[in-house]
């Protein structure tokens, strides 16, 4: 039967808009393998509007000229507004994402603590009187905002990593435009109607819908752009810091990750088998801090896998908008024959696939886009399943002997995004996390964010930080003013 789709626009300064060309783009739900929305094909006339719109709204009294703890005002307004809508948008983006109810409705629920935070933050941005060595001469700091940001996210959790970036940026005082991923816009597209009811002016937040390579490309390189704010793979990445290079552009790179999750046999390891599944099954193993590489001492090696065998087994996979289901499909089709490569890629490369391995044989789950969980044993760390991404439910296991051997394993990656370590003695835990490369260290829990900590990669995981107090600065430039206090002409051939 033919389901009428349903149109979601942009909003730019201040208007719905759809594409100049009046091109668009379906969006599905992965669950039943069908179009349920459609969005704008932006390309580069649409772009120009959105970055026009955002430079004018930046210099605009209306927003210049608000004071900062009357826009601090307005983003707890805002926060305020996404609690009383958060189990809409999370049920827009399981339908648009595939991802659990039970996930995403905490995530949209837990959204507004950013705006909260950071709304707080937007009057105590200060600069500083400089203790001047030159007795004539009174300088201070002040801390202005970069100019318009683009906003450029991923699939997985639109709307929370849209967060990390947007409140932030907007406490700063710069204004935005936002690309969601073609995969899932939806929720992006409703959410920014919350912005005009919560008094930011218009032209602050715009939206520009599209493929990466159009309207993604086209914003990264716009020379009106002071800032490009990007989560997703890490080719893309370095695709978007080339298109920032010519106008040297700031960038802030939130990238992806084969982490590490290391369980000692000293652990309790009814934990640490939860904090395994939990690394990896959780949001079907589509998040970045995935703990896809999971390695365990020997001695309590295959007391471990049989346990993960048990739970995975037992994980209920089917529609994901029911609040009991705990393992939903794969956001897109693409991505679902990627993961289906990388398993066998593992079974190729010699790795014992245990659990999985392929789509389930269940005529129940439709048309939907689902991969079994996957457990492959006795890899080793130059097998491409250990080395490259899967974004998806496929975990590797790989035996060590000591801390030592743990810890070569853990940093051989070229990423660096997050790790676990699960010990009871923490004189071992400290140690590994001082040696562990990685942005977040998880010591006896894992996959735990916060509005307060700061998160982000080392090495090809990104660049910068995002949550917590010094995320702001990444949205912030320095003035030094300096000022002469005393009627004096000096000589104008030497540095003063
Ligand atoms: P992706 O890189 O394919 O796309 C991300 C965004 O970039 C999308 O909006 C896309 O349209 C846009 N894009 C694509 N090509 C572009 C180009 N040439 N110029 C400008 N924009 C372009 O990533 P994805 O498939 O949406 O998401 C999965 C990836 O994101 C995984 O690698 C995952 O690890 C990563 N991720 C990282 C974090 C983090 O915080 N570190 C969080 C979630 C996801």
């Amino acid at each position: 039967m033919l389901q009428t789709l349903q149109d979601y626009t942009n909003l730019i300064a201040g208007e719905r808009a759809g594409a100049a060309s009046g091109d668009w783009i379906e969006s599905y739900n992965p669950y039943l393998g069908q179009p349920w929305a459609r969005i704008p094909r932006c390309s580069d006339a649409d772009v120009d509007r959105a970055v026009a719109a955002a430079q004018s709204a930046l210099k605009s009294p209306d927003w210049k000229g608000m004071t900062p703890t009357e826009r601090g005002k307005r983003m707890v307004r805002l926060a305020d507004l996404i609690s009383a809508k958060s189990a809409e948008l999370g049920a827009l983006e399981t339908r648009d994402n595939g991802k659990l109810i039970a996930e995403m409705a905490a995530q949209t629920a837990y959204l507004a603590e950013w705006y909260r935070y950071y709304g707080g933050l937007c009057d105590k941005i200060e600069g500083r009187v400089l203790p001047m060595d030159k007795p004539s001469k009174f300088a201070f700091t002040r801390r202005e905002p970069l100019g318009v940001v683009a906003c450029i996210t991923a699939w997985n959790s639109p709307l929370l990593l849209l967060g990390w970036k947007l409140a932030p940026a907007l406490a700063a005082g710069n204004t935005v435009v936002i690309k969601p991923s073609e995969h899932a816009s939806v929720s992006t597209l409703d959410f920014v109607s919350l912005f005009e009811d919560a008094g930011f002016p218009p032209g602050v937040v715009n939206t520009v819908t599209g493929y990466g390579h159009e309207a993604g490309a086209a914003l990264a390189a716009h020379p009106g752009v002071a800032k490009v704010a990007f989560t997703g793979g890490d080719h893309t990445g370095q695709k978007i810091y080339e298109a920032a290079a010519p106008t040297l552009k700031h960038v802030g790179l939130e990238l992806g990750g084969k982490s590490p999750n290391i369980i000692f046999a000293d652990a309790n390891l009814e934990a640490a088998v939860m904090g395994a599944v939990s690394g990896i099954f959780a949001a079907t193993g589509q998040t970045c801090i995935a703990g896809s590489r999971l390695l365990v001492q020997r001695p309590v090696h295959d007391e471990v896998v049989g346990r993960l065998i048990d739970v995975a087994k037992a994980a209920r996979m089917g529609d994901p908008s029911l609040t009991d289901t705990q393992v939903g499909p794969v956001t897109t089709r693409p991505q679902h024959q990627h993961i289906l490569n990388m398993i066998e890629a593992g079974k190729a490369g010699g790795a014992e696939c245990l659990l999985g391995g392929g789509v389930p044989d269940r005529t129940e789950l439709g048309d939907g886009w689902f991969v079994e969980p996957t457990i492959f044993a006795n890899v080793s760390n130059d097998m491409t399943i250990a080395r490259q991404e899967v974004f998806g439910p496929v975990l590797s296991i790989i035996p060590f002997d000591d801390d030592d051997e743990a810890l070569a394993i853990a940093n051989d990656t070229i990423y660096g995004l997050a790790a676990g370590v699960w010990t009871k003695d923490m004189a071992r835990a400290i140690h590994m996390s001082d040696e562990l490369e990685a942005g977040t260290v998880w010591v006896n829990t894992y996959r735990a964010v916060s509005f307060m900590a700061p998160f982000g990669g080392y090495k090809r995981s990104g660049i910068g930080r995002e949550s917590g107090q010094e995320a702001i600065d990444g949205f912030l430039q320095t003035k030094t003013v300096w000022i002469e206090t005393e009627e004096t002409t000096a000589n104008p051939f030497i540095i003063r």
